[in-house]
């Protein structure tokens, strides 16, 4: 089924304030604003223009502040008091980032 995206969402990046345009079918940016998660909405979009419209932050902003190569280096199994390490820039941002 053909959608006209015809619904243009202005967003800025939190991390460089840069102005991006993504382009979205009106009634699914509707369905978005009410609840349903933007995987399910905009398949269409790609997995950083998702990011941008939950986080407000772009493609080469996430890459900055979450380095592929870092996962899972900061909690390792076998002691459950590094669970929480306050030390660590992951665990900082990782409460809010995956709520959507
Ligand atoms: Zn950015």
């Amino acid at each position: 089924m053909y959608v006209p995206r015809t619904h243009g969402v202005v967003v800025r990046c939190f991390g460089c304030l840069e102005l991006i345009t993504l382009y979205v079918a009106p009634l699914d940016y509707e369905a978005w604003l009410t609840g349903t998660h933007a995987q399910d909405v905009f398949p269409y979009l790609t997995d950083g223009e998702r990011e941008l419209l939950i986080s407000n932050t772009c493609d080469k902003c996430f890459e900055e502040m979450f380095p592929e190569e870092e996962e899972e280096e900061w909690y390792p199994e076998d002691d459950s008091d590094y669970a929480i390490d306050p030390e660590s820039d992951l665990f900082e941002y990782s409460n809010d980032w995956y709520v959507d």
